[in-house]
């Protein structure tokens, strides 16, 4: 269950599993669309209801660096959270619903990669794929 699988990774990582970081884990959990943070307070305070904002960012911002959010962009410059819960994975959001779909990456860009650090001679070492779309139930209406 990924709520106690990621307070396993806080503890392991020296972190400790707060009353208000389990509100957001299980904000998170609960979702299945991707969230903007303001959206996962209101919700994460039903829960604990003295949470604040700046909370929500720093615990949102702990749950992406230990690979248990992923952190989502968008060309207007907001940011919304999904929870990960495969190991390297990538996220398909649909533009309309919000839904978040995440699937695991295997060795998915290694042909596209390859030939690139051939070209430039960098060493890549990590990639940020985002995928916008539209889902199954969306494209029928
Ligand atoms: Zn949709
Ligand atoms: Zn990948």
């Amino acid at each position: 269950m990924y709520s106690e699988t990621t307070y396993q990774v806080l503890r392991q990582a020296g972190h400790r599993v707060t009353r208000p970081r389990k509100a957001v884990i299980q904000v998170l959990q609960e979702a299945r669309d991707w969230l903007r943070p303001e959206t996962v307070l209101t919700r994460a305070r039903d829960i604990y209801p003295s949470l604040g904002l700046v909370t929500v960012y720093r615990t949102l911002a702990l749950l992406a660096d230990l690979g248990c959010a992923r952190r989502i962009h968008f060309e207007d410059g907001c940011q919304g959270y999904v929870r990960r819960e495969l190991g390297h994975s990538h996220h398909l959001i649909c533009r309309a619903c919000r839904e978040a779909v995440e699937f695991p990456g295997l060795e998915d860009l290694d042909q596209l990669i390859k030939p690139i650090e051939t070209r430039t001679g960098f060493v890549i070492e990590e990639h940020m794929i985002e995928m916008l779309g539209l889902c199954p139930n969306c494209q029928q209406q």
